[in-house]
This record gives C-alpha cells, sequence and structure tokens, in this order.
C-alpha cells in the first residue's frame, strides 16, 4: 500500500525563513531594526535553553532578541510594568511573554496588556477576537503552523471535513477558527466527546493536539486524510530510552493517511518559524 506523503516541517520552515531574511534586510535598509522582546519570569533551566534557541533562531533571519528577566519571585505589578513600558516604547515592535508564570501572576491579564499590534504569539484575546471576525490580526504560532501545513499539501480546505481533537485556547480553538474562515466543515473535539471514532474516521483533514500519546491509531483515520500531530509527549520506550511523540501512532497511520507530519519535524519548527514571520509582520 502506499504511504503517505510526510509534510516536512524543517523544510516548510526553512523556506519561511529564508523569505524572512529577505523581509528583514529590506526593513534594516529602511533604517529599521527588527526585534523581539521577550519576558521570562524565573524559569526552570529548560526554559532558559528555550530562550536561548529563540534568540538563536532570530539571528538566523536577522531579528534582535531582547530578553527582558525578572526573579522568580517577581510581583504581579512588576510584570505588568514591564509589559507597559514595551508597549509604550516605539522602538519595541513584539513582545512575548515566556510561559508558565509563577503563580503570583495573573497569567491572564498578562497577556491580555499586550499591546494587540505587538502581541506576535497572539495570546491577547482582542487578537482571537479578530479572527472571529475576519479581521487583521496576529494569530497564534502553533494555530498558524497547522494551517501553512495544510495549506502545503494543496488538498481543499474549502468544504473539506475537518476534525480538531483538543480545544486548548492556545491551538485547538484558535485551528477551529482558523479553517471555519477557510469555509471548512468543523468538529471540534476534547475528552468528553462521545463517539470520538466515529467523528475522526470522517475527516478529510484531521488536526490532533490533545497530548495523548497514541491516540489516533490507524483505525479511527480516514483513507488519504491529512493528518497534522500537534502533540508533543516524552515516552520511555520498550528499550527504556525517553523520547518524544506526537499523539498520532505515525508508522500505522502512514499507510492510511494521504499526508502526515511527523513529531520530531512538524508542527515543533513551524511554530517557530511562525513567530518569527509574525514578529516581521509586526515590525512591518
Ligand atoms: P491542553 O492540555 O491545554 O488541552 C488538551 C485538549 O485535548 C483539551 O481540550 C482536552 O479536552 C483534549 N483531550 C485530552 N485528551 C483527549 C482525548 N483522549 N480525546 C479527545 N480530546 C482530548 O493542551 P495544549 O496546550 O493544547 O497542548 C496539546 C498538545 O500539543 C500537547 O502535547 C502540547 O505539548 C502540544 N503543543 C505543541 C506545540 C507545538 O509547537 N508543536 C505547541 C503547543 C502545544
Amino acid at each position: 500500500m502506499a504511504e503517505a506523503t510526510i509534510i516536512d516541517g524543517r523544510a516548510l520552515a526553512k523556506t519561511v525563513k529564508d523569505s524572512l531574511a529577505t523581509r528583514v534586510a529590506a526593513l534594516e535598509a529602511q533604517g529599521k531594526q527588527v526585534r523581539l522582546d521577550a519576558v521570562l519570569v524565573g524559569g526552570d533551566q529548560g526554559a532558559h535553553l528555550y530562550a536561548a534557541n529563540q534568540a538563536k533562531a532570530c539571528r538566523t533571519v536577522g531579528i534582535m532578541y531582547m530578553l527582558h528577566e525578572l526573579p522568580e519571585d517577581a510581583s504581579h505589578q512588576e510584570v505588568a510594568g514591564i509589559i507597559e513600558d514595551l508597549n509604550d516604547d516605539s522602538g519595541v515592535t513584539a513582545i512575548m511573554v515566556h510561559m508558565p508564570l509563577p503563580a503570583q501572576i495573573d497569567t491572564a491579564a498578562i497577556q491580555t496588556r499586550i499591546s494587540v499590534e505587538k502581541d506576535v504569539e497572539g495570546v491577547n484575546p482582542a487578537n482571537i477576537g479578530n479572527i472571529v471576525f475576519g479581521r487583521r490580526s496576529l494569530v497564534p504560532c502553533t494555530a498558524l503552523a497547522v494551517m501553512e501545513m495544510i495549506e502545503s499539501t494543496g488538498v481543499a480546505i474549502r468544504g473539506a471535513r475537518a476534525v480538531c481533537v483538543g480545544a486548548s485556547t492556545i491551538v485547538g480553538k484558535p485551528v477551529a477558527v482558523l479553517l471555519m474562515q477557510a469555509e471548512a466543515t468543523v468538529v471540534s473535539t476534547n475528552i468528553h466527546t462521545k463517539e470520538h471514532d466515529e467523528l475522526t474516521k470522517g475527516a478529510d483533514i484531521l488536526v490532533s493536539a490533545a497530548g495523548v500519546p497514541g491516540l489516533i491509531s490507524a483505525d479511527v483515520v480516514k483513507k488519504g486524510a491529512v493528518v497534522i500531530d500537534v502533540g508533543i509527549n516524552r515516552i520511555v520506550d520498550a528499550d527504556g530510552k525517553s523520547k518524544t511523540v506526537g499523539d498520532v501512532d505515525f508508522d500505522a497511520v502512514r499507510s492510511v493517511a494521504g499526508y502526515i507530519s511527523p513529531v520530531p519535524g512538524g508542527v515543533g519548527p513551524m511554530t517557530v518559524a511562525m513567530l518569527l514571520r509574525n514578529t516581521v509582520q509586526a515590525s512591518e
């Protein structure tokens, strides 16, 4: 049986980054340095490594990365103050806040405070509201990555039956809304959804963002479907080795689907590319 075409997130991300480098250079020629201002409160070794990788990704396309670090015990007012300063600074065009924030900080209030035009992660509720109204907005990066990957297949979204597994605010819901905007017929599922398998089996486009390894097995996927795996799960394999997998049983689903995105090397690298693209867009 023919195997699914793999949607190579790393290759797609490289193409996006190459075109961004050109746009950044054009802005520089006009005397405008593109920059991304990131706020990190406390954070473990992993969070610092993530920020360092982000800085590196920015450098590859010529974006300046400014990390604003606050101690783990910073107050809500201190974090809010930094956001206000960045909002008011005309030299700052792109702001993001590393998650999770310590418990004493009201995350939703901080996200809502980020200027809508500078909110490159699309976490201010006004940005998702603008998507619903079909207005220009900064769209959450992972949702954008999913859409780009679906579009890269050339499969028509309009009129397709799309199922989004998982309905979180930052991934599942924005993906469902974007697919609706593209005039797919969309079903959004969650942990309480009944007859889940029946729904996924009818999907021409299946996006899984549940965070459950092995959730999408070959017998719940329609033949020829576009399958996008957003999940990032650490598991211990049969040899006792720790590894990263998605929600989709990749090896089995590959023989049923028409297109499939791998983990790692799928949505992850494209999400980074979309953050950079939003940063350039905000600067432009
Ligand atoms: P979340 O925990 O906030 O939400 C999970 C959603 O999945 C919920 O709506 C829940 O009801 C649903 N769900 C859970 N189990 C289910 C099941 N058995 N059947 C159907 N629905 C089920 O998660 P999140 O923040 O949206 O992240 C989801 C996954 O995507 C995680 O693995 C996360 O690591 C990954 N993720 C990847 C990227 C990326 O860049 N690739 C970005 C963000 C999140």
